[in-house]
């Protein structure tokens, strides 16, 4: 069998993901399959970290624009976060696998605060990190708290785990005819303003060397294809450094 390409990852995945076909909150059915993915990878001595969206539930900026005020609503967005670690947490100790879920906002009863040395501790015993409130603060959002979380706990790479195989020249539900990229550098990837991830998470990748392979999370096994270099993927990098085995 092929050896995995990393010996730490970083999954990101919206919150939409875990709403399936629902317009918002959670499917039990995705949070279930979504966990055996991981668990199927972290069976390969894989440690990984996982800052899951919490779009499904609540965004500050829409609701701002329903009247909420922006810090509180995105102190909402931040605790729907919370929920979704939980919800994945729980189904993941169910199939046997040790996890943490770690607050940006600290939460005792409900999870450990959010600390380097123990989320490095924790990931070196072979725990699955949920990193969750994101970065904890207002403004942000929580691609700039996955960039963030693996830049500092030194991931190999930043997985971006959407409902596409990768980054088209435009949105392929919507215009049958546009193209997937292979590789695509940090700059190509600011300069286009194609929805990879917000520009502030790109760019600290950037400053930091820190690769990102946008996949699709949602095909079953993908998640496993990608970290032994064998998925449909769009890897966003230092492409002259990229090898053939790279997308
Ligand atoms: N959020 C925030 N700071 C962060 C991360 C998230 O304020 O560091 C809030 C923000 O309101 C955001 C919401 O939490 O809209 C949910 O996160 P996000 O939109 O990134 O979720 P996703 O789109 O990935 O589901």
């Amino acid at each position: 069998m092929k050896q995995p390409k990393y010996r730490r990852i970083l999954l990101k995945t919206s919150g939409e993901v875990l709403s399936g076909n629902h317009q918002s909150g959670i499917d039990p059915t995705v949070v279930e399959s979504l966990a055996e993915e991981i668990a199927a990878v972290s069976s390969l001595g894989i440690q990984i970290v996982i800052v899951v969206g919490g779009g499904n539930i609540f965004r500050g900026e829409a609701l701002s624009e329903r009247g909420v005020d922006r810090v509180t609503g995105d102190n909402m967005g931040m605790i729907a976060t919370v929920i979704n670690c939980l919800a994945l947490q729980d189904r993941l100790e169910n199939l046997g696998r040790q996890t943490r879920v770690l607050s940006a906002i600290h939460m005792e009863q409900v999870c450990e605060p959010y600390i380097r040395r123990r989320a490095l501790r924790h990931l070196e015993k072979g725990r699955i990190v949920l990193s969750a409130a994101g970065t904890g603060l207002p403004y942000f959002t929580t691609d700039t708290a996955a960039s963030q979380r693996a830049i500092e706990l030194g991931a190999d790479v930043l997985l971006k785990g959407t409902k596409v195989d990768g980054v088209y020249s435009a949105d392929p539900l919507k215009v049958p005819d546009a193209v997937r990229y292979d590789r695509m550098s940090f700059r190509q990837v600011l300069e286009s303003g194609l929805r990879v991830m917000d520009s502030t998470a790109v760019a600290l990748c950037m400053e930091n060397q820190l690769p990102i392979v946008v996949f699709k999370l949602t095909e079953p096994g993908e998640l496993r294809r990608v970290v032994t270099g064998d998925a449909v993927c769009t890897y966003v990098g230092d492409v002259s450094n990229v090898t053939s085995d790279e997308s």
